[in-house]
């Protein structure tokens, strides 16, 4: 069994449990004893225990000079008995039986007696899982002298692969693949202020796919998740190598999950026009690409709407431009969807 120190004492109890009356003699509960090989009787009925006779209560008996062995064992037993019930955790029973120096433990489960549990048991049970929790400390300590023992510069290696591993996933997003808002935020500050320092322009692509409550409300959750995968798969192609040289995305073009169903794309180095021509064309390689049940969306076709927005010229910091394009979204949703719009204050030019 896993251990875990909330596990229900019930667990470990066994139900095959030996009780006599009260009026039994001690012969009688010492033969018992004797025939079932255990060191304990219990006293009364399931429902009314009222006592427990021990190895102890028999050193006792015959220590007192005691001999009459017709006696009524209720006058011999131990009548402070201790229960517990099936639904106390394991560490609150041990803890009853150490603090009260006690080796057998009545389990109570619906107002009788269910089974017992002796403190031997739970104090084996305890010792081996101490003494695993051992070993695995052992193993790990090892596994780390191994790596201090390798070479330093392998070792820096690991290391270095372990951490990115483990930033690779602190900055994805699980369903698309694509990087996750957090990491969106953070490059972007980092490529504005160095688009800011040499001088050279950038732009923000919004994209957030069009109906698409619509798309989940008819198709399913399921099938939903299916199309943004489809569409990060999509933008993970512009942004690939083999995309570089035709002039689609560039390499050093971040493309982020930035909510829902909403994605956003850098493009250091691309003044608006180029912006515009770049989204342009993942807006029509997403109204091209077929995606299942795309017949039912209001406009017949699955689409996704845009938004652009360039640095400098439309704004001074990160969170301006972000809100640049969203504004750009926002007018390509009400003009119609399916299209790209480019904030201008003075005009929002449409596609
Ligand atoms: P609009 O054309 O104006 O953008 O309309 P819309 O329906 O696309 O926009 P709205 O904001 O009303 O709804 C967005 C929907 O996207 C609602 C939400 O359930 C769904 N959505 C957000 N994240 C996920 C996701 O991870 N998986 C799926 N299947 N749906 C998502
Ligand atoms: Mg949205
Ligand atoms: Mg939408």
């Amino acid at each position: 069994m896993i251990y875990d120190k909330n596990i229900p004492i019930g667990n470990w109890m066994i139900t095959d449990v030996n009780i006599i009356t009260g009026d039994t003699s001690v012969e009688k509960a010492i033969k018992l004893m004797n025939e079932k090989n255990v060191s304990y009787v219990l006293v009364g009925t399931k429902e009314k225990p009222e006592g427990i006779f021990t190895e102890r209560d028999v050193v006792k008996f015959f220590s007192q000079g005691q001999n009459g062995k017709k006696e009524p064992v209720k006058n011999h037993m131990s009548k402070d008995l201790k229960l517990t019930h099936e639904s106390v955790s394991f560490e609150e029973s041990l803890r009853i039986m150490i603090d009260e120096d006690i080796r057998h433990l009545p389990i109570i489960s619906k107002n009788e007696i269910a089974g017992m549990v002796s403190s031997k048991e739970l104090i084996k049970f305890k010792y081996n899982i101490l003494e695993e929790a051992f070993h695995n400390t052992r193993r790990e300590l090892q596994k780390t002298v191994d790596l201090l023992k390798k070479d330093s510069d392998e070792r820096i290696q690991i290391l270095m692969k372990d951490y990115e591993k483990l930033q690779t996933k602190a900055f994805t997003d699980d369903m698309t693949g694509l990087f996750n808002r957090r990491y969106f935020e953070d490059r972007l500050s980092e490529e504005i202020a160095r688009s800011q320092r040499y001088g050279y322009p950038l732009s923000l692509v919004f994209l957030d796919v069009d109906d698409f409550k619509y798309y989940n409300d008819t198709n399913g959750h399921q099938k939903g998740d299916k199309v943004l995968e489809t569409i990060g798969e999509i933008l993970r192609f512009f942004n690939s190598e083999l995309t570089e040289k035709s002039a689609n995305l560039r390499k050093s073009d971040i493309v982020a999950r930035y909510g829902g169903e909403e994605f956003i794309v850098i493009l250091p180095y691309a003044d608006n026009k180029e912006a515009l021509a770049v989204a342009e064309r993942i807006r029509v390689a997403i109204e091209k690409h077929k995606f299942e049940h795309e017949k039912k969306q209001p406009q017949g076709d699955l689409t996704i709407s845009a938004g652009v927005a360039t640095f400098p010229e439309m704004a001074r910091t990160a969170e301006e431009l972000i809100n640049m394009a969203d504004k750009a979204l926002y007018h390509a949703k009400r003009t119609g969807k399916n299209k790209v719009c480019c904030f201008n204050p003075k005009k929002t030019v449409a596609k």
